[in-house]
């Protein structure tokens, strides 16, 4: 599984951040970036659908697997 972030759409809420800095990191200008060139371990495969699922901005899309 890999995830990926439109930078365009992303507002910076941290909330991603906030629930798996495991996937994803903030930058100083407040947009989100995946870790890991967006690879998802299998452990974290749950982790990742959830910041999926609470982006408000529909920013976070899982991209294949
Ligand atoms: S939750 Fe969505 S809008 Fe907020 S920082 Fe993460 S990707 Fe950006």
């Amino acid at each position: 599984m890999r995830i990926r972030i439109d930078e365009e759409k992303c507002q910076g809420h941290n909330r991603c951040y906030a629930l798996a800095p495991e996937l994803v990191d903030v930058d100083d200008m407040g947009t989100a970036h995946v870790l890991n060139g967006g690879v998802v371990p299998e452990e974290l495969a749950e982790k990742a659908q959830l910041i999926v699922d609470n982006c408000p901005e529909y920013a976070i899309e899982i991209v294949d697997g």
